[in-house]
């Protein structure tokens, strides 16, 4: 996911969210309790999956309707199970389940959204539409009597993306339905990096916009105004020359 550091605002009074994991792994030190874990893409879930790993038993859970086309849902499943082949990942324990595409679901809940802008109301309902339908897929295990010990998402590794708000709507959804939201901060400790590192390593499709139609259009109203800008730099260049030589 092509994101950038610069658009982090500061979050007053957050939680450590990073040093509420360690101390869940270090409490599980010696086992690896099974996590149901929300993929958004490829490039986010290489830099976490390369970190838990060690510690969880993983299904990545990519439950994804607000990516604005089939085609691009079905580009993004297909380049993370490239990913989890490459990473040798299934030797590790690492498995994937994709419910099918329904963009009518994001739809739904973007209503009268649709021009809020990237981390505003229409993203905070994205968000827990996605770990509302996790904690659902870990209440249908637990039925079928093979749960998971946690969910969690990929999330929270995108500086686009607010930890603060992802763990406190993963939690309150996990109360709701009595199970455990494991904590992250992804982007702590490098983690961020590490996915722009894995993602070249392993040559992944790095998608310009977060997944809905609506920040396809804002990337693509910033990528026109860069380039009118630069060709107004380039005009005002050009006719300087041109004064210069009169
Ligand atoms: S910008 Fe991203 S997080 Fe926000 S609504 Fe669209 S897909 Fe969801």
């Amino acid at each position: 996911m092509v994101e950038t550091e610069a658009y982090i605002k500061p979050e007053p009074n957050k939680q450590n969210y990073q040093k509420l994991l360690d101390t869940i792994i270090e409490e599980n030190a010696g086992c690896r309790p099974r996590l149901l874990l929300h993929s958004c893409c490829a490039p986010c879930s290489s830099a976490v999956l390369d970190y838990l790993s060690k510690y969880f038993q993983i299904t990545l859970f990519y439950y994804n309707p607000n990516i604005s086309t089939e085609a691009e849902f079905q580009h993004r499943v297909s380049e993370l199970q490239r990913l989890i082949r490459e990473m040798h990942l299934v030797e590790k324990g690492v498995s994937i389940l994709v419910p099918p595409y329904d963009h009518k679901e994001f739809l739904e809940i973007a209503r009268g959204h649709e021009k809020d802008p990237e981390r505003g109301e229409r993203c905070h309902r994205c968000y827990r539409e996605r770990l509302e339908r996790t904690a659902e897929e870990m209440d249908r295990a637990k039925a079928a009597g093979e749960s998971y010990d946690y969910f969690c998402t990929t999330l929270t590794i995108s500086p686009m993306k607010s930890a603060e708000i992802l763990n406190e709507i993963g939690s309150e959804i996990a109360s709701q339905h009595a199970l455990r939201f494991l904590p992250s901060d992804f982007k702590k400790r490098g983690g961020y990096q590490k996915s722009i590192e894995l993602s070249r390593q392993y040559q992944l499709y790095r998608q310009d916009f977060c997944g809905c139609e609506f920040s396809k259009a804002a990337s693509e109203r910033e990528r026109r105004a860069r380039e009118q800008s630069k060709e107004k730099v380039m005009r005002a260049a050009f006719l300087d020359k041109e004064t210069d030589g009169n």
